[in-house]
């Protein structure tokens, strides 16, 4: 191929013109990006290789050089890992393929787009990979010749960052790349193999390639002239050249794992907690995972794959290894290192593999028990860590009441909620029980959109007077997650919103009798109710839960909720026509209106609609025919 000049893909154009014109302050890391871009070429090769052993071309040691060149002001990062064909070269260095990056473009408001502070944040936090080199460099040339083709076969690739590329074709002997950075007049900095050596001990520690540079000495000047640092013509290995997840937990410091993090997971925030632990037994394996401190914006994708890379006898097999966690710890980032499976895996394989259960099964286990260290931590800063950890992800656990019933148990001790003693989202189903009433029998909840609704909800008034706890659930998942657990540690869980309340022993004798009584002199008013509102209830009973409201509407014991049907309902699902059951409070004025009522039917007929809107509207709902309500209403204001 001769020589060809081609343009940029318009995003990368867009994305060079950033990188270069931003006042990111953290250039140093172009040399992460450029050394994880040659440990992943190394990955590649090593898993093709699996299948086509030619592509060793006789040298089987994956190294990463870093040299640098003072005199020609160049900083060259080679590998000998799987290369680029010319096609490849024009085809990931001319656009973008990574989802990271095009996130990181799209992110950029107009506002940002202004601000090249921001932006610079931005970079931070994305990484724009290959790109960055432009950071420090104002032309890169790139060459490399993919493994297993023909040394005449390689391909230069030089850019100057600006709109446009060159590729031609080259010999090279080499198999893998050569990235050379010609550095920028303000990057001189990075000329220094001392300050280079500390970027690779900073971000590139962990990456299990030996990382090579050539031996410096120290010679004196001559003739008068200053002494310096000089090379020696003697690689060393200046990383620990192997990975984090491999050494002993004792080597390791807090600020290696956070690096670490932040890399895998693209992250600029340290996680909240991490586990790492080599598991022995039927299968064996390493884990090493990580509690994010935010979620990300995806979270709520129910198809978003889990944040797992795996590694087989060290070899990188795949990111995203959905297979390693269940769908509601899918916001858990880190890798697993297993002995056990084949290296040939595949994702379809990986859904079959016993050893692949057993692991998610032992990830599983140690994420919960993660969390559950924080949240009974004597520790004031652990236990902030988990409240702040429940309010981006408890949510999200909450799905697994439903999806895995084998920790159903161990899950229920981590949920948290408001209750009608506590506007923060902090008691556990432990706290309530141990705040609960003397011949209280069950655990009283809620739900509702808001915590102000649930917190004014008719149906929670006869539990305010008694001052007994409610728990106020308003994560949409609450009501389904709920439909999973019906006991907490022989307690049952009672939705105030279902069923007849049965305060059990908590209500006296006279009142229980006055109840009675009430439902029996009552009974003819409810006949006329009940075929007032047909269409709408499903039966009208007298109750005792309601204290200063005329009526509420509840569902029988296992119906689905009203709010619950609503959200289904506005999300296009099919929810099922259930009629809820009117009760009414005997001792309202309203009601007792309605029992003066009785010989004029029109009169009676607007009050029993009446009634019944609002107590839609007091949950929330909207009455089906607002107007006819309207209109009901101001018949009675004028
Ligand atoms: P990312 O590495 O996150 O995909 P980059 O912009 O850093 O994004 O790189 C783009 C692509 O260029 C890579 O996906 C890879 O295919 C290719 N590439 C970059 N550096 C190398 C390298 N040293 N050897 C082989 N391919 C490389």
């Amino acid at each position: 191929m001769n020589k060809q000049t081609l343009n940029f893909q318009a995003e990368v154009a867009q994305l060079l013109h950033l990188v270069t014109h931003s006042l990111y302050s953290n250039k140093e890391i172009f040399l992460r990006e450029l050394i994880s871009n040659a440990s992943d070429a190394c990955d590649k090769l090593r898993f093709e290789a699996l299948n086509n052993g030619a592509l060793w071309e006789d040298s089987p040691t994956l190294e990463v050089r870093v040299a640098l060149d003072k005199d020609a002001k160049t900083l060259t990062i080679s590998d000998n890992g799987i290369g680029l064909t010319q096609q490849e070269a024009i085809d990931n260095l001319g656009t973008i393929a990574k989802s990271g990056t095009r996130d990181f473009l799209s992110k950029l408001g107009a506002e940002q787009k202004e601000n090249a502070k921001e932006q610079g944040s931005l970079i931070g936090q994305f990484g724009v990979g290959f790109y960055s080199g432009f950071m420090v460099a104002d032309k890169i040339t790139v060459e490399s010749r993919r493994a297993g083709v023909a040394v005449d076969e390689g391909v230069r690739w030089v850019s100057g960052g600006t709109g446009e590329f060159e590729v031609e074709t080259i010999t090279r002997a080499e198999r893998g790349s050569s990235v050379t950075l010609h550095l920028r007049e303000d990057a001189m900095e990075y000329a220094s193999a001392w300050r280079l050596k500390s970027i690779i001990n900073k971000y590139s520690d962990h990456i299990s390639l030996p990382i090579l540079m050539l031996k410096e000495e120290w010679k004196e000047g001559a003739d008068g002239k200053d002494g310096g640092m000089v090379a020696t013509g003697a690689w060393e290995t200046v990383n620990k050249a192997s990975a984090l997840r491999a050494r002993p937990k004792k080597d390791i410091t807090p600020e290696q794992y956070i690096e670490f993090y932040k890399q895998i997971a693209m992250d600029t925030e340290a996680p909240l907690a991490w586990s790492h632990n080599r598991v022995e037994g039927s299968t064996e394996y390493t884990q090493l995972l990580y509690v994010p401190a935010k979620a990300p914006n995806d979270m709520w994708n129910r198809d978003k794959k889990a944040g797992l890379k795996l590694y087989v006898k060290r070899v990188f097999i795949m990111d995203d290894a959905e297979a390693l966690m269940p769908s509601y710890l899918r916001f858990v980032k880190g890798v697993v290192d297993s002995a056990d499976l084949p290296l040939n895996v595949s994702r379809e394989l990986l859904q079959e593999s016993r050893d692949v259960k057993s692991i998610r099964e032992g990830n599983t286990r140690r994420v919960l028990t993660t969390l559950e260290d924080l949240a009974t931590s004597g520790d004031d800063a652990e236990k902030a860590k988990f409240a702040s950890f429940y309010a981006e992800f408890g949510a999200v656990l909450k799905e697994g009441l439903g999806e895995d019933f084998s920790n159903r148990e161990k899950l229920a001790k981590l949920l948290r909620f408001a209750s009608s003693t506590s506007d923060t989202v902090s008691v556990s189903f432990a706290d309530y029980k141990a705040r609960m009433k003397e011949g209280q029998e069950a655990i009283y909840y809620i739900t509702a959109d808001t915590i102000a609704g649930a917190k004014n909800s008719p149906q929670l008034e006869v539990f305010k007077k008694k001052g007994i706890e409610v728990l106020l659930m308003t994560d949409r998942v609450d009501e389904w997650a709920l439909n999973y657990l019906h006991e907490f540690d022989g307690t049952s869980l009672q939705s105030v919103a279902k069923g007849a309340v049965d305060l059990g022993s908590l209500q006296d004798d006279a009142e229980k009798k006055a109840a009675e009584e009430a439902a029996i002199s009552f009974k003819p008013i409810l006949e006329k109710l009940k075929e007032a509102l047909k269409d709408k209830a499903e039966d009208v009973r007298v109750t005792t839960r309601l204290v200063d409201s005329a009526a509420c509407l509840v569902v029988q014991d296992h119906g689905m909720s009203t709010q619950l049907a609503r959200m289904l309902k506005q999300a296009g699902q099919e929810a099922p026509e259930t009629k809820p059951i009117l009760e009414v409070n005997a001792e309202h004025p309203l009601v007792k209106k309605l029992e003066v009522s009785t010989a004029n039917e029109a009169l009676f007929g607007d009050l029993a609609h009446i009634l019944f809107d609002q107590a839609l509207l007091a949950e929330g709902g909207l009455p089906a025919d607002p107007a006819a309500y309207v209109k009901r209403v101001n018949s009675f204001l004028v």
